[in-house]
């Protein structure tokens, strides 16, 4: 275990985050753990949820994932957020309240909510489902300016509850375990979704780099697909725990020997390393009309790619990101028809700063979800 930053004491006077343009007095005040600055960890805050308007539904959260990308986030590794930020787009619980609108979800349902809130609703992708590609940017779950509430600042999943309109919720099957299911909303889609975008089907051979939250389950979902799964890893201390997850081969990608033969093996391989890294010998290993989907986001550049491997071969180069809402449930109900689900180590809410550092040294098997019900109090009224 790396030694955690220190963690900030609870602020003496919670601040609110006002995520709502309801009249004062129609908000429900949520407890929430976020930044405050970008070296400031996550502390205890108390955001003030909108009253459901008629589309929406308001949901009392029970798990919400940790992703890499929240700690990119509060810790201002993009770009500079609005603080107060309280991230988690991994959000599972079940429904308190709905809008007059909302035919489709009642109290007591069990739901989902992932990376995005809303998107434009009107442009081509959006109309083709797949609203993750909104042509005007969708609206993210937390740290997002959304436009059909105000501008108000999105607040994310560490907090005891949320609002959200009735077309981004999902619906949690029963056979799935909450918490084991939160990770399925940001890394379950994200490498479902070009699977699926490939058509893999059984027999087709899926390698996956990195083992991850992602790696971890592209492995099981394309197990679930019926394909023959291939790790790649730089770690050996990787190998018996990728076959545990159900990889039918391992291969060292430092072993040059051991990449040579797995030439000409592959037809789709899931990249999930953020690391800027070299692509070439993997392209090696796919077959003809192969392709290679990058998923993580490299902050420095990337070795180049060379365009005589692609062309030989007729591979493809792509990117992929999330998935749109009605993929998203159709993921959610085929992990459940599979009993696929993610491998987790609960955390509670004065745990997550030390569970953040230890994300960052790649200390976890293979994602932290927090148990909403650990958070604090909310304080009695907003005072910011
Ligand atoms: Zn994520
Ligand atoms: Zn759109």
């Amino acid at each position: 275990m790396t030694p955690g930053r220190p963690v900030p004491p609870p602020l003496a006077k919670p601040i609110t985050v006002d995520t709502s343009e309801s009249a004062p007095g129609t908000q429900a005040l949520a407890a929430a753990y976020g930044g405050t600055s970008p070296d400031s960890g996550l502390v205890p805050l108390t955001v003030a949820r909108r009253a459901p308007k008629e589309d929406d539904v308001e949901i009392a959260i029970e798990f919400c994932g940790l992703c890499h990308s929240d700690v990119h986030a509060v810790r201002a590794e993009w770009r500079m957020p609005t603080y107060p930020l309280v991230p988690g787009h991994e959000i599972v619980g079940r429904v308190t309240r709905v809008g007059a609108a909302v035919e489709d979800f009642a109290p007591g349902d069990r739901v989902g909510v992932g990376c995005m809130v809303d998107s434009c609703r009107e442009c081509e992708s959006c109309l083709d489902g797949l609203e993750q590609y909104c042509e005007r940017g969708n609206t993210g779950t937390y740290g997002a300016a959304d436009p059909r509430n105000g501008g108000a600042v999105t607040q994310g999943g560490y907090s005891t509850s949320v609002v959200v309109d009735r077309r981004f919720v999902l619906r949690i099957p029963e056979a799935l375990d909450p918490a084991a299911a939160a990770p399925l909303l940001c890394a379950g889609i994200t490498t479902f979704s070009p699977l699926r975008y490939f058509e893999v089907e059984e027999g087709d051979s899926v390698g996956v780099v990195g083992l991850g939250g992602l790696g971890h389950m592209a492995v099981k979902i394309a197990k679930a697909m019926g394909a023959e799964v291939t790790v790649f890893t730089t770690s050996e201390s990787k190998i018996e725990a990728a076959r545990e997850l159900g990889a039918d081969r391992v291969v060292l990608s430092k072993d040059a020997d051991a990449m040579a033969a797995a030439n000409r093996s592959i037809d789709v391989i899931i990249d999930t390393v953020a690391a800027p890294h070299d692509l070439n010998p993997y392209f090696l290993t796919l077959r003809l009309d192969g392709a290679l989907f990058q998923l993580g986001l490299p902050a420095g550049d990337m070795p180049p790619v060379s365009p005589g491997l692609l062309i030989r071969r007729r591979l493809a180069y792509a990117g992929s990101l999330i998935g749109g809402i009605a993929e998203t449930q159709e993921m959610l109900d085929f992990c459940a028809d599979h009993g696929v689900a993610s491998e987790t180590e609960i955390v509670a809410a004065d745990q997550l700063n030390e569970a953040y550092d230890r994300m960052v040294a790649g200390d976890v098997k293979y994602r932290f979800v927090l148990d909403a019900s650990t958070l604090h109090q909310p304080s009695e009224k907003a005072d910011v």
